[in-house]
């Protein structure tokens, strides 16, 4: 091993949407920057997608992969206690495997790079002497939201989403309380006192902030966060828009996936893809309503089916991608004879990249977590967005009113159920409306900004240059 080159170790929390973003960006450092990567993964269980997906993004970059097994927290929590809190304080227990890990390696990273819910491991820096950041794998409008949240939590009286007026961020776009993340809908949990507290840790323990996203997302909120003089005050520390790092490779072996082998004979731009994230669920009447949605659309459709869930929308969090892999007996009586030439069933889980490429694609109903938007980008392919859990409704605000490449239900997916009428409706106008058109139009720009922002002299390549550069100034002066 090269001595003089960084050794940057990067934690990842366990679940896809947290694996994924940490894997691509060791794979960028490693890659593009010739960098010494180490991803410490704290994993539940690692289902059989997970392990392939993790060989086939690491495969060519070169990188040390230690999995920390996830610390037993059942008698510390309420078995219902939401995600959020649960990933919370597995970090926080995790602590102790991670300095393990840290301590036994034969060449100590320079630099730690803590994930969105590892930030109470930034001190850990400090006990081995390492520069600290955080890696948020998201928009500059949820890394401003949150890092100004102690702010708000002061100044704002009663729940978010009573307020009549929008929620005011120095510089940003204001947020309307209906769109905050999950966590802040309820100023009495938890996991709301625990995002208020990672929103301090961004900004009080580490030495700078990563973001996985560029300059023509969300301009405003970016600029804010660099340069708005009262949100600078509360931000302290320098943000890196870095992005948009997204997978662009399936597991060995996909090509020859039954939903490959279906799409390569359907006709250019005809199938909507649908599918809700590594966690997403639905109650079992609105998967009746999903399924007669489409079928009524008459339009062609990949559906990534899980078993229904009662409650919570992140049902499959910690187990996506296991589970009995067999046609699903859930689905209205003979949809599946009914649509047997319209579209296909993808019991659990699909290869989704190859899929958001697939020349057949020409829409995606998706949860809107932000890999699969980010994916579908890079596919060029418009959106329905239907947002479940998490920083979701944030996105499919972004996404839909602002950037005009996706189109939402008038109600809030998780918190009524959306009626057939108007899935059919949004499939149609998606698929083959004038709406669906110029959104395809405006992704396809969207996508060529995206890509070009990660060449050399991209807005993003820059940004990421600097932050390298600032770690090889500090570990060339110790
Ligand atoms: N994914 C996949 N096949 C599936 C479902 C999900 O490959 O059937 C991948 C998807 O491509 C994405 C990740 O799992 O990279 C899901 O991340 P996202 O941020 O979209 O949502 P989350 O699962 O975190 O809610």
């Amino acid at each position: 091993m090269d001595q003089d080159k960084l050794h940057v170790a990067i934690i990842s929390s366990p679940g896809m949407g947290h694996l994924v973003p940490v894997l691509l960006l060791g794979n960028r450092l490693a890659t593009h920057h010739h960098l010494h990567i180490t991803i410490l993964a704290v994993t539940t269980q690692t289902s059989p997608v997970e392990s392939s997906l993790l060989t086939s993004l690491t495969a060519a970059a070169h990188i040390n992969i230690i999995k920390i097994p996830s610390p037993d927290i059942s008698n510390l929590l309420h078995p219902d206690a939401a995600v959020v809190t649960q990933l919370a304080i597995m970090m926080r227990e995790a602590r102790t495997g991670i300095r393990s890990a840290i301590s036994a390696m034969n060449r100590r990273p320079h630099v730690l790079i803590c994930d969105l819910f590892s930030s109470e491991s930034l001190p850990i820096a400090d006990e081995f002497h390492l520069q600290k950041y955080v890696y948020i794998p998201t928009h500059a409008r949820f890394v401003a939201l949150t890092t100004y949240l102690p702010v708000l939590d002061k100044e704002v009286k009663g729940q978010y989403v009573d307020q009549t007026e929008p929620l005011r961020i120095p510089g940003c776009v204001p947020v309307w309380g209906q769109d905050v993340p999950d966590p802040m809908l309820d100023r009495n949990t938890r996991q709301y006192n625990e995002h208020v507290r990672m929103g301090i840790n961004f900004t009080t323990l580490s030495d700078g902030i990563l973001m996985n996203t560029w300059r023509d997302l969300d301009r405003r909120s970016l600029d804010a966060l660099k340069y708005n003089g009262i949100l600078r005050s509360v931000v302290k520390v320098p943000v890196y828009d870095i992005g948009p790092l997204t997978r662009d490779v399936d597991p060995a072996g996909s090509d020859e996936n039954e939903v490959i082998e279906w799409l390569d004979m359907q006709p250019f731009e005809s199938v909507l893809f649908v599918s809700f994230g590594s966690g997403g669920t639905l109650s079992a009447e609105q998967i009746t309503e999903l399924a007669w949605g489409l079928e009524m659309s008459q339009q062609r459709f990949v559906w990534v089916t899980r078993p229904p869930a009662s409650s919570a929308h992140d049902g499959a969090f910690f187990t996506s991608g296991s589970g009995p892999n067999k046609q699903p007996d859930f689905l209205p009586k003979g949809f599946l004879d009914r649509t047997r030439k319209q579209g296909l069933i993808a019991p659990l889980w699909a290869p989704q990249v190859k899929i958001l490429n697939h020349r057949s694609v020409g829409g995606f109903l998706t949860h809107c977590g932000l890999n699969s938007v980010y994916e579908s980008i890079r596919g060029g392919v418009p959106m329905i967005v239907w947002p479940l859990y998490a920083e979701q409704r944030l996105n499919a605000t972004l996404f839909s009113e602002e950037l005009e490449v996706a189109v939402r239900p008038a109600v809030l997916p998780a918190e009524k159920e959306v009626g057939r009428e108007e899935i059919e409706k949004m499939v149609r106008s998606l698929m083959e409306g004038e709406e669906g058109k110029m959104m395809r139009e405006k992704v396809k720009l969207l996508r060529q900004s995206a890509k070009e922002t990660l060449m050399i002299n991209g807005s993003s390549y820059k940004s990421m240059c600097e932050f390298i550069s600032c770690c090889e100034m500090k570990m060339k002066s110790v």
